[in-house]
């Protein structure tokens, strides 16, 4: 037996510009992720340089946050005995390419870029994320 956790979710601009986000949102949900919150917006870069900051170091960083801030995306919270594991597992591998059939990334990414969903990867930082969007 474990807790619910709750664990931050992106539905990213390639996804949402190809108008998947409610087919992406059943699947959390058929998935037993109850979508506590939720809201579409477009960020500013400097807003994904400060969401991205783990990653400032590396050589993707400023394509990554140029892209994140590129079109409107789906932030959510979900909700669900662990969140933050299980929504990695369904998420699959960070290149769609290496990702197991019948996650999200395996269905719906396009490149190592453009993959669709991003997840949080630990409660501590799910977190940090859910306050970043969502400070209530
Ligand atoms: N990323 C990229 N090139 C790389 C590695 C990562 O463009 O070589 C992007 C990719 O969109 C990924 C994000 O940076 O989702 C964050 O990277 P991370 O390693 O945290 O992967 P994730 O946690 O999203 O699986
Ligand atoms: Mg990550």
């Amino acid at each position: 037996m474990s807790d619910k956790e709750q664990t931050l979710s992106i539905i990213k601009p390639d996804a949402v510009e190809r108008n998947l986000d409610n087919e992406i949102k059943e699947i959390f949900k058929n998935n037993g992720f109850q979508i506590v919150k939720e809201k579409k917006i477009q960020i500013e870069k400097s807003e994904a340089e400060k969401f991205y900051n783990v990653h400032q170091t590396k050589p993707f960083y400023n394509d990554l946050c140029a892209y994140l801030s590129s079109g409107p995306i789906v932030v959510m919270v979900l909700e669900k005995e662990n969140a933050v594991l299980a929504n990695r597992e369904l998420m699959g591998a960070t290149n769609p390419n290496d990702a197991q059939e019948g996650t999200i990334r395996k269905k719906y990414g396009i490149s190592i870029d453009k993959n669709s969903v991003h997840g949080s990867d630990s409660l501590e930082n799910a977190k940090i994320e859910i306050n970043f969007f969502f400070k209530d």
